[in-house]
Order: structure tokens, then sequence, then C-alpha cells
């Protein structure tokens, strides 16, 4: 057992979540694969909550990192940033949102928070549309926003949030409904709230939950609510902390699953494009983007180190077609795991897109979340030599996999053998 287990309430606070009855130290990576201070080597399907975009120790993103740290590292906000301005350019033009501007944050919570503070001062409202088990990240204003309530430990909300259906298809008040209707009715719903209310500033949505248990919509759902949006001057948050950058396989962005109605008006990314190393971001249209009457700095947010970073990355995943990687290995992974599910009772449903694939565990012959069953499935996975996540809003009882982009067919087949196993060993 790693010695760090005990030192770590150094840092931990009792919320801190931390995974396993033993946790794990890992201490280096390459590929697809991860290995602990014991030696152990594990299959990597979590890849450090999706912040492994293409893959371990990519040697592109290692050599750009060390020669721009040979460079200078520093904070260069307050002056031109060629790094900065050059992954900036190429963000905004991957956007889909016209006339784009890019503000770097150094985490998806910070680029949430930014989102939230152009989009109340730009529509004098601090009312926001969030959805049912949403999870938007820490502070103050993105807990407030967050209707997943585990991970939601305050009501003390700077915000008036107004929490509305439709991130889940599979369970809640509409999950008999066929799609069209399921969207009507979520349509519906949100005017009879918009019914009740002043005029909120935006509605913030996650195109697939992650934190949530890999759920979503009907495509469309959120094209839907644009037009009930437009007509109220509302504008359109997506949050592709989880969904950029091609993880879903038939698009780059989550929000173009819901495009019939054109782009959202600010989009915000994290995770992945670092693979690893610390970005997050706003992209929004000018007047938007422009709409703050203050000075305003991002010490870190921009840094060139990191920068530097995300622009290998970003070239890498481009050039090797990763998105198309994700489409090809995630389909024939669902498949797999669909058979895995076929066979046990304890399997609800195994769904996803591209590599960020869910699957909720239930009391075997029940409708019921079993968290219990999830945690236990983690820690067979872990013996049988695979990393896998967990999440849901029915007490955590979804086993998330989302593998580096780079995933190869006989790791998938090998990944969902182990899951097998460790479903078996689980009982
Ligand atoms: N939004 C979503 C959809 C997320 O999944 C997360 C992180 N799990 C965040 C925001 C917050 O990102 P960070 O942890 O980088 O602050």
């Amino acid at each position: 057992m790693s010695s760090l287990h005990h030192r770590h309430l150094a840092v931990s606070p009792d919320w801190l979540a931390l995974y396993y009855r033993h946790p794990l130290e890992i201490t280096h990576g390459e590929g697809r694969y991860v290995w602990d201070a014991d030696g152990n080597r594990y299959l990597d399907f979590f890849g450090g909550i999706l912040t492994t975009m293409t893959a371990h120790a990519l040697p592109e993103v290692t050599k750009a990192v060390s020669e721009q740290a040979g460079r200078i590292i520093h904070s260069s906000t307050l002056y031109l940033n060629r790094t900065m301005i050059e992954l900036a350019e190429r963000i905004a033009s991957l956007s889909g949102i016209p006339d784009a501007r890019v503000f770097f944050t150094t985490s998806g919570t910070e680029a949430n928070d930014t989102a939230l503070l152009l989009a109340t001062t730009y529509r004098r409202s601090n009312q926001i549309l969030a959805m049912r088990n949403s999870y938007h990240g820490r502070s103050f204003s993105a807990v407030s926003i967050t209707g997943n309530n585990a991970w939601s430990p305050t009501s003390l909300s700077p915000l008036q949030t107004l929490y509305v259906h439709g991130g889940v298809r599979t369970r809640g008040p509409y999950a008999h409904l066929s799609d069209a209707e399921f969207t009507a009715a979520c349509v519906a719903d949100l005017e009879d709230l918009l019914g009740h209310t002043r005029t909120p500033a935006a509605l913030i949505a996650e195109p697939i939950q992650g934190v949530g248990g890999f759920t979503s919509p009907p495509d469309g759902l959120y094209g839907a609510f644009r037009e009930v949006l437009d007509r109220h001057g509302i504008l359109w948050i997506s949050d592709e902390v989880q969904t950029g950058w091609g993880r879903s396989g038939e698009h780059f962005w989550g929000w173009q699953a819901h495009a019939q109605n054109g782009p959202p008006d600010i989009l915000t990314f994290a995770k992945g494009i670092g693979n690893g190393m610390s970005i997050g971001g706003v992209v929004a249209r000018a007047e938007v983007m422009n709409c703050l009457d203050a000075n305003s700095i991002s010490t870190f947010g921009g840094s060139p180190v990191t920068m530097a970073a995300g622009l290998a990355n970003l070239s890498y995943l481009l050039e090797h077609d990763l998105q198309g990687n994700a489409r090809r290995v995630g389909g024939l992974l669902i498949e797999r795991l669909r058979a895995v599910g076929a066979g046990s009772e304890r399997v609800r449903e195994v769904r996803g897109r591209g590599l960020m694939i869910g699957v909720e565990l239930v009391k075997p012959g029940t409708d019921e979340a079993d968290p219990e069953a999830a945690a236990a499935v983690l820690e067979a996975a872990r013996e049988g030599g695979l990393l896998i996540g967990k999440g849901g809003g029915h007490n955590t009882s979804v086993l998330r996999i989302a593998p580096p982009l780079s995933l190869a067919i006989p790791e998938a087949e090998e990944g969902a053998e182990i899951l097998a196993d460790a479903l078996r060993a689980a009982g």
C-alpha cells in the first residue's frame, strides 16, 4: 500500500473524494497505461477524469512543455504571448461561434464562473437556468448552479437558480416518452417555467452530463430550447468541459448534436486540452465577451507552458483524427459492453457516445441504484488492472469510462474483458 495514504490527510478535508479502499498512488504513465507506486500496471479508462486527452507522456507534448519551460515560464497576460494567441486563434476557429473571442482560465470551474460573470452582466439578471443532475464546478457560483446534490454542498447561492428537465433521458417523469415526446415535454416545461419568473440571464447545460453519469437528452433538445430562449433573449452556455475535443466521436463539441438553431452564445472548456496541464477557458462572441466594464486579469490563465502543451496536444489530436478514433473504437467498446451488460442482471443500461461511456448498475431485478456494487466493481477492476470512474445522480451507481482518445482496439477489448470479470467478481 502506498505510504502516501496516511500523509494525504494533510491535503484532504473530509469532503475531498478519493477512490479505492487503499487509495492509489500513480507514479507514471505511457500511452493508455499508468503505473502505481508498487509497480502495478493499469489500463487507464478514466484518464485523470478525462484530462489525458491524447495519451500519457505524449512525446510531442512533453517536448513542447520542456522547450517552453527552458525559454520562459512566467504568466504573461500583461504582455503579448505567442503561444496564447495561437491557441486562442485555433480554439476560436474550431468553436463554431461567429466573431469568437477566447479567455483562458486555469480550470473548468473558473471557466464557468467567468461565463456566469459575462452572462449575468450582459443580461443584467442573476437568474440562471440549469439542468437537474448537472455538475459545473466547485466555486461558490458553480456549486450554486450544480443540480447534483452530492456535489453542491451549500444552498446559500449568490444566484437564483431554476432547474430544468431534460439532461437525463432514461429516468424521471418523462422517461417513458418517445424522443420527440420527451423533447416536447421538456420544452413545454421550460416555457411554463419562464411564465413564472423574471427573465433569466442564461441556460447552462452539459450536452452529455459528466459527473451525472454520462447521461444525455435526445439530439436536438438544446436546439429546441434555444428557440424558446431566443424569444426571451436568454443566452445559451454550453459547458464542454467533458464533451469537448471530439470525445463523443460524432461531434467535436457536444453542442453540435443540438445545432439546428445555431451555436451557443458561450462555450466553456477545460480538462483534456492541456493533456493534464491546467487550461480552462471561455469562448463567446465579441459582444458578450466585451460586456464587462472593468479591468480583468487571470494571472495564470494563458501562461506559456500550459499553452505550449495545449498547442502540441491539439495538433496531435487533429493530425491523427482522434475524434474518428473515438468514434470507431468507442463504437466497438460500447458494443462489447452492451454484450457484457446483457448477461448481467446488475446492468440497467450501457450508454454513451464515442469514448464517453456509462454503465448504470442497479440491484439485481430492480430499478434501484446500487452504489455499493459500483464501488465493488471499481475495486475489482483495479485488481484486474483497469482504472475506471464512477458517477451518476442516482447515488453514484454509474461506472464511467473515458479513456485517452488514442485508445487502440486491442486495448478496448482488454478493458471490456477486465470489466466483465469485475462485474462477475462483484457478484
Ligand atoms: N464542468 C464540468 C462538466 C465538469 O465535469 C467539471 C469537472 N469535473 C467542471 C466543470 C469543473 O472543472 P474543474 O474541476 O477543472 O474546475
